[in-house]
């Protein structure tokens, strides 16, 4: 057995199977770039869904971290420590914002909104205690919670996980018309993403984001834009929203603010609305702590000279005009997204989407299948345009067959 097998037969052996990675097994990275335990290399298309905006190993996030591990990594938050006033007060100022709760994971921060949204709507707004709503968007992905999955509309994501927790009215992504209805006196907020990551890199119509900010306004309900995987540079602004001009109430964050080095996830919104809790009433173990905020505060220096934003536009203009240029072909149906960010629909005749990347994997390209036939393209921030180019001709050549 080669290495790579024996790895993987463990892995199956030992691990549950709650997903089907393809099959390599890496061993280092740097830049754009993973080598596996044979010594071969890849381009990482993927990026970790975006938890690697800065590339692999990226030199003054790792040496952030470093820096910190040899001085204090943990407090909890039972007592202050020196990284922490200064992470919230520049990711504040980074999103235009007031307030940080600082915690983990993507799917934790989401639900720290959930519960913020909550608390705001019975505190403030004034909705009856118990009947708060929360409008979500079809096709969503907010995490793996059970709460979560609880509004999800992905069968595979949902079934077998019930009872589920009420409180979440879904419309179609895109609709204004189904947004308005939805909306009542006991909405609290409204939920979204402001590019579908796990739909397949749906991009809403032009003008959806600014009318869900007027409606959400009107009726008095927080507008909350979860931008783990949208935001922090990926498509060529620090956030998706400001393509439309857009300023939520509340950002969710995630993924690359971390640096692809430890978990970092945030909710930033207004004095208003995060001023809402008091002591003992969320919090988290290791939300916060000072290698986090260390690490995070390295990710907000980096975003804040707007040079990793400029070049995710530019070489995000460069890849969607390549991949246009397969669209019409036979192979490739349609290609969206922004920035750095593409989901690519092969025509089903050619092969699945896992069918695709594994051959791109042959290649050397790794990316990731969404929904059947289609592909994630998300390469780092900080790859080069020679090796984007060079991803994007082992796409042509798997397609040309
Ligand atoms: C990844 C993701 C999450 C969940 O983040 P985890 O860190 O995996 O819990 C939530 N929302 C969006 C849009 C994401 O892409």
């Amino acid at each position: 057995m080669s290495a790579t097998e024996s790895a993987i037969a463990s892995a199956e052996a030992h691990s549950a199977h709650n997903y089907h990675p393809l099959p390599v097994v890496v061993a280092s990275a740097e830049g754009a770039w993973m080598t596996d335990v044979e010594g071969r290399r890849f381009l990482d298309m993927l990026a970790g869904y975006s938890a690697l905006n800065f590339g692999h190993g990226n030199r003054r996030l790792i040496d952030a971290a470093k820096a910190q591990l040899e001085r204090v990594t943990l407090t909890s938050r039972a007592f202050h420590h020196d990284r922490f006033a200064e992470f919230c007060t520049r990711l504040a100022e980074l999103c235009g914002m007031e307030m940080v709760l600082p915690m983990n994971t993507g799917a934790e921060a989401v639900e720290t909104a959930v519960k913020t949204a909550r608390k705001w709507g019975y505190q403030v707004k004034g909705v009856p205690e118990g009947t708060a709503k929360i409008v979500v968007a079809a096709n969503n992905f907010h995490g793996r919670t059970t709460t979560i999955i609880s509004f999800s509309t992905d069968a595979e994501a949902r079934a077998d996980y019930g009872p589920y927790t009420p409180g979440f009215e879904i419309v179609p992504y895109g609709d204004l018309t189904a947004m308005e209805s939805a909306l009542t006196h006991n909405t609290v907020a409204v939920l979204l993403e402001p590019i579908q990551g796990e739909a397949g890199v749906l991009v809403p119509p032009p003008g959806y984001l600014a009318g869900v900010r007027e409606l959400t306004r009107a009726h008095d309900v927080l507008f909350i834009a979860d931008e783990i995987q949208s935001g922090l540079g990926r498509t060529g602004k620090t956030f998706a929203c400001e393509h439309e001009g857009v300023v939520p109430d509340m950002y969710v964050l995630g993924k690359a603010l971390g640096g692809g080095v430890v978990p970092v996830s945030a909710v930033v919104s207004s004095e208003a609305v995060l001023g809402v809790f008091r002591p003992g009433e969320h919090g988290s173990t290791f939300g916060g702590n000072p290698l986090a905020c260390a690490v995070g505060l390295e990710v907000i220096a980096m975003l804040e000279t707007g040079e990793f934003q400029e070049r995710a536009a530019e070489l995000g203009d460069h890849l969607h005009r390549e991949l246009g240029m397969l669209v019409g072909g036979g192979a490739v149906e349609t290609v969206r997204g922004r920035g750095l960010w593409a989901g690519v629909d092969i025509n089903p005749s050619i092969g699945t989407g896992r069918e695709i990347s594994e051959r791109l994997m042959e290649r050397g390209v790794l990316v990731k299948d969404t929904h059947g036939s289609t592909i994630r393209i998300a390469p780092p921030l900080v790859i080069s345009k020679e090796d984007l180019d060079w991803g994007v001709a082992q796409l042509r050549a798997v397609l040309a067959g």
